[in-house]
């Protein structure tokens, strides 16, 4: 990974287009050559090249999480409420309001991003910008800080976003007065970053939630997939189309050079290197992302279904039953389905097909082995469940070898609503058992 990382580095490192935003004076300061690369894997495992520990301020790669924290303390159709999630078409600072209404179109652009932070509560004891700040540094695994200097210069030049902000509060949108809205958004895009921070926060998000390096539980899945659904239609404001188009992963630009990208269930990414496009994107970043895509393979859309190896043995019980125990050898009695890995709804599919094979041959015995299964989605011990249950309705006899208990309750909780088929701790036994009781 690293060596990809640096392979892309030397690439475009030597890219000159783009230039290095000033309207927020102080970020002119930045040096234009600075190009840093970090990746997390959902193991945690950082990897990074160049600068990737040079401190940026995070600018608008804090809204998709500060959007998460006004989700986590709301709820979605509380939020949805004051903004929506239509992408804009738009640039970030254009006043990208509905039509009617004034909402802003959606989180991603400053209009929406300055509602967003607005709706975070703020209480004596944990002011809004605390939690903003707090709630940042969780996603990345650190305490994070905010530079004074570029919050200052940003307060001073930003009378756009308060223009912004009177517009919307006139149209009874924003829920605090637009001189607080705009001192707690500038303070939130001042906070500071480095590249690998800015990993460790898409990791978070593409791993549901889940600091992968910390452990820390951020968010719930459900509000992770929320923000990577609206970072995929807008976090590129009115380069969005195209980006998911040629790059095909949840991303989100700031105008100090920083860029991040998640893979859901597979990593986070992230760069920093400050000259910029016309759509505010850092132009080698954006270089970068496209090609490690590409490369790896890691567009959402370009999902290749893998050879099937859930299901590792089916035989139907015209075969001799395989292994040890008192029944092996034996036919005609019993038929069998292992599986293996991790089930979910495509792997419970791939099971429940090898159990209408195995029953097919007519044996009045199904067994279902999961011994060497390791994890089951909720979504799987149902679709399992229901399956079994209709052999047995169909006058099979069903056993389980499952010694983890993966179908004695559902996972995550919540009680069976009936004790499913016998389990045993093994093949054989599940199999002597069938073959002792199940010959109708
Ligand atoms: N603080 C910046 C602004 O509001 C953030 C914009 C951005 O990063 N695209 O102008």
């Amino acid at each position: 990974m690293t060596a990809a990382l640096g392979e892309l580095r030397s690439r475009f490192s030597g890219v000159r287009q783009g230039e290095v935003a000033s309207y927020i004076p102080e970020l002119r300061r930045a040096d234009p050559d600075a190009f840093g690369l970090a990746l997390v894997s959902m193991d945690g495992h950082p990897y990074s090249v160049g600068e990737a520990r040079t401190p940026f301020t995070v600018q608008s790669v804090s809204k998709p999480f500060v959007y998460a924290l006004a989700l986590a303390e709301l709820g979605l159709d509380e939020v949805s409420a004051w903004v929506n999630a239509e992408p804009s078409g738009e640039a970030f600072n254009a006043i990208s309001l509905e039509r009617g209404t004034g909402r802003p179109a959606n989180a991603m652009v400053n209009a929406g991003a300055l509602v967003a932070s607005s709706l975070v509560p703020d209480t004596p004891e944990h002011p809004r910008f605390d939690r903003i700040l707090a709630f940042l540094s969780r996603f990345a695994g650190r305490p994070l800080d905010v530079d004074e200097a570029v919050y200052r210069s940003e307060s001073v030049t930003g009378d756009r976003n308060r223009a912004l902000a009177y517009l919307i509060r006139s149209a009874g949108r924003l829920p605090v007065d637009p001189v607080t809205a705009t001192q707690t958004y500038f303070r939130q895009c001042a906070v500071r970053v480095n590249a690998v921070d800015l990993a460790v926060m898409a990791a978070t998000l593409a791993h549901g939630g889940e600091n992968p390096v910390t452990g820390d539980r951020v968010v719930s899945e459900e509000v992770a997939a929320q923000v990577l659904a609206v970072m995929a239609t807008c976090g590129m404001y009115d380069a969005s189309g195209e980006w998911l188009l040629r790059v095909g992963l949840p991303a989100k630009s700031g105008v100090s050079g920083g860029l991040i990208a998640a893979g859901p269930a597979r990593f986070g990414l992230a760069s920093y290197s400050p000259p910029l496009d016309a759509a505010g994107t850092s132009v080698r970043g954006r270089a970068a992302f496209a090609a490690l895509s590409q490369r790896l393979g890691l567009h959402l859309m370009l999902n290749p279904a893998l050879p099937g190896s859930t299901v590792t043995l089916v035989t139907t019980g015209e075969d001799p039953l395989p292994g040890g125990g008192p029944v092996a050898g034996e036919t005609g009695k019993v038929a069998v389905v292992a599986a293996q890995g991790a089930l979910d709804f495509t792997a419970a599919e791939r099971v429940l097909h090898g159990l209408d094979e195995a029953a097919s041959g007519g044996a009045p015995s199904v067994v279902l082995d999961l011994a060497r299964v390791d994890g089951i989605e909720p979504v799987a011990y149902a679709m399992l469940r229901q399956g079994l249950a209709r052999l047995e309705r169909a006058g099979h006899h069903v056993a389980l070898a499952d010694p983890a208990g993966r179908l004695a309750a559902p996972p995550g909780g919540g009680r069976p609503r009936d004790g499913g088929p016998p389990r045993f701790a093994t093949r054989a036994e599940a199999a002597a058992r069938c073959a002792r009781e199940g010959g109708r």
